[in-house]
């Protein structure tokens, strides 16, 4: 008997097409109240009134808040700083950076749901879109209309409106560094500065293009702070929460269902809370980085009970340990005093009076020694050795103030000054400085001819405000020439 073969014939493999970038679906957000979203509107309201209204309010002759980056003086209200105080805008930023820390580890990502300008300018633009074209509803249909008239038009008035608002913004965020009301007047003239008009321009474009397109994917692919923000987190961080002992197994049903007969949880299945979500996630699938703690979904999801008539708080602000132990609020807020939290307070605590107090102590002027380079030691009338020196004197006080310079350091040192500005200066080393202004002083130093060993001798400049005790010292060298 023959046997036959039967070749063994590899088959082709399934070719599979995976693609590495996951097309983007629009998301909807329904509109939703309640009073997490009452809050969230109440901090809109507080940062703008702030951010759009500071650069409008005068403080005596000028504006009160100005970061007058070409005249390298910053105005906060009474407050003048120079580049020179730097340190206290250091200052500032670490005690932002340590709040941050303190509140993510208390309260999550409430910086990011209430008052991040992200979240912000997304909501102000989403409600542009839905005055003009309704809600989530109204909104999908509208784009899946082929042009007409009337989606020209809504869709139209939207991107007019939103580009005002952008604009609006771009003109008031540069309106920080250089004077607001001439700002506006150089807009409307069309005759703005080049960096001005880079600066409006961008910053009202990346105003429209994230608030208006971007929206979630700007907190999901490119806010830095969403990757790290697990690193502060802990099992008693206050996080939205979905009570899965309580919501499962979910399920559709009307309100009179009894539902221990039905073996269903809390959780009707309405999906709402995903409708509301400005980033487009389940809550009901747990913790995820896209949460940005806003609250809608809480607020929706009472909603959804008092309909049904359960008690409210299937979602809710809550922590891991509150929700594992079924805590009471006032349990959970025992555990908001934590090492960690504490740990974060001292230093916060530390540094913010550190700061206020040498804010309050700083002297209110202060001096830049700059040895004249292009002139090296000479011998002058009256076998002197002469060195020179450039004082810049900043007077960080809104009113004239006179100071007087001198020097010390070798024996029979002689200061002799004269202004590099127009105004005569007194005599004797003594000096005037304008309100707010700076000052440029060229100093001679001389001393007596073969008095000192040649080589390089540190000396002191004494710059004595002469309607206070201030005063401020300033080391420099002294050189005499072999
Ligand atoms: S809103 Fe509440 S009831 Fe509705 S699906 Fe979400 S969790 Fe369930
Ligand atoms: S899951 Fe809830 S809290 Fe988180 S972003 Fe969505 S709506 Fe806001």
């Amino acid at each position: 008997m023959t046997q036959r073969r039967i070749p063994i014939v590899a088959e082709p493999p399934d070719e599979v097409m995976v693609s590495l970038y996951e097309a983007q679906k629009k998301i909807y957000p329904r509109s939703v109240s309640g009073p997490f979203t009452k809050w969230r509107w109440g901090m809109i309201w507080l940062t703008q009134v702030v951010f759009y209204g500071l650069p409008w309010l005068e403080w005596g002759q000028r504006q009160a808040v100005l970061f007058d980056l070409g005249a390298r003086r910053f105005y906060v209200f009474g407050l003048i700083l120079y580049p020179q105080d730097l340190i206290y805008l250091t200052g500032i930023l670490v005690i932002s950076a340590l709040s941050l820390f303190l509140f993510t580890a208390v309260a999550g990502r409430l910086w990011c749901g209430f008052s991040c300008p992200q979240t912000v300018y997304t909501e102000m633009f989403l409600w542009i879109e839905r005055k003009i074209e309704g809600d989530r509803a109204a909104r999908m249909r509208l784009d899946g209309l082929p042009l007409s008239m009337e989606k020209v038009t809504r869709k139209g008035l939207k991107h007019i409106l939103w580009i005002g608002v952008a604009m609006w913004t771009g003109i008031t965020f540069v309106g920080y560094f250089t004077p607001i009301r001439e700002l506006l007047v150089e807009f409307y003239q069309a005759s703005m500065g080049p960096w001005e008009m880079f600066w409006v321009f961008f910053y009202g474009f990346a105003t429209y293009g994230n608030a208006g397109f971007m929206r979630e994917q700007v907190c999901k692919y490119m806010c830095p702070y969403a990757r790290f923000q697990s690193a502060m987190f802990d099992r008693d961080t206050l996080i939205v929460t979905y009570d899965e002992t309580r919501g499962e197994p979910r399920g559709r049903r009307s309100r009179t269902t009894d539902t221990t007969e039905l073996g269903l949880g809390a959780c009707v299945d309405c999906t709402l809370c995903v409708q509301v979500c400005p980033t487009g996630i389940d809550i009901r699938d747990g913790l995820q980085y896209e949460c940005i703690g806003c609250g809608a979904c809480a607020d929706v999801c009472d909603t959804v009970m008092d309909k049904m008539g359960y008690a409210r708080g299937l979602v809710k602000f809550s922590t891991e340990n509150g929700i594992a132990h079924h805590w009471s609020q006032r349990q959970m807020l025992q555990r908001v005093l934590r090492p960690r939290v504490l740990i974060y307070a001292a230093v916060l605590s530390v540094l913010c009076i550190g700061l206020l107090v040498s804010l309050s102590f700083r002297t209110p002027f202060r001096v830049d020694v700059i040895r004249d380079r292009g002139v090296m030691s000479r011998i002058v009338e009256g076998d002197k050795l002469e060195n020179v020196y450039r004082l810049q004197i900043m007077n960080a006080n809104e009113k004239p103030q006179h100071y007087r310079i001198s020097a010390s350091g070798l024996s029979g040192l002689e200061i002799e000054s004269e202004s590099d500005e127009s105004e005569s200066d007194e005599s004797d080393g003594r000096v005037t400085v304008g309100p707010a202004q700076s000052r440029w002083v060229t100093i001679h130093l001389r001393i007596p001819e073969n008095t000192a060993e040649p080589g390089s001798h540190i000396i002191q400049f004494v710059v004595q405000a002469l309607d206070s005790p201030d005063h401020v010292s300033e080391k420099s060298v002294f050189l005499v020439p072999r």
